[in-house]
């Protein structure tokens, strides 16, 4: 008998500012839609935007490397064929959860935590050097609101 197993939880640090892109000058009820999930977009923005490796992404998602290749993959297969055929896309649902990243000042040791942890009301303490920290990394669409040059860094 299969037993289905429960989805790995995927580590998220940004979604998207926009969530539905549609072809401009056609109805969207004539539109199909594409829907590309949030991990899936994530994935795009660590790989081709941040260019990571893919073994450094596969960290930041919390997940294997082989699952992160395949919802790569996937991301881009969609990506591909709304393009190519002139679908609408939305983004939408998965199985994630947003995470914060921390940097420690000290020993600039970077590690994430869940949005919603109770931790990060109080101190938070860096688990290479156990200093005390609370420098939060700023998140990409921050960062290109307060700056407005997101494009151009790096
Ligand atoms: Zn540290």
């Amino acid at each position: 008998m299969l037993v289905a197993r429960p989805k790995k939880i995927r580590w998220v640090e940004a979604v998207p500012p926009v969530r539905v892109f549609k072809p401009v000058g056609v109805p969207r009820c004539d539109l199909e839609e594409i829907v590309l999930t949030v991990e899936e977009f994530e994935a795009i923005r660590l790989k081709d935007l941040e260019n990571l490796e893919q073994e450094e992404c596969a960290q930041r998602m919390s997940i294997s490397r082989p699952t992160f290749q395949r919802i790569l993959n996937s991301a881009h297969e969609k990506i591909a064929s709304m393009l190519t055929h002139g679908c609408a896309l939305r983004v939408e649902g998965g199985t994630y959860q947003l995470v914060e990243r921390h940097r420690c000042p000290r020993c600039e040791h970077e590690f994430a935590l869940p949005e919603s942890s109770p931790e990060l009301e109080g101190e938070i303490e860096c688990p290479e050097c156990e200093s005390a920290l609370t420098q939060a990394v700023e998140k990409p669409g921050r960062r290109r609101r307060r700056h407005g040059k997101g494009w151009q860094r790096g």
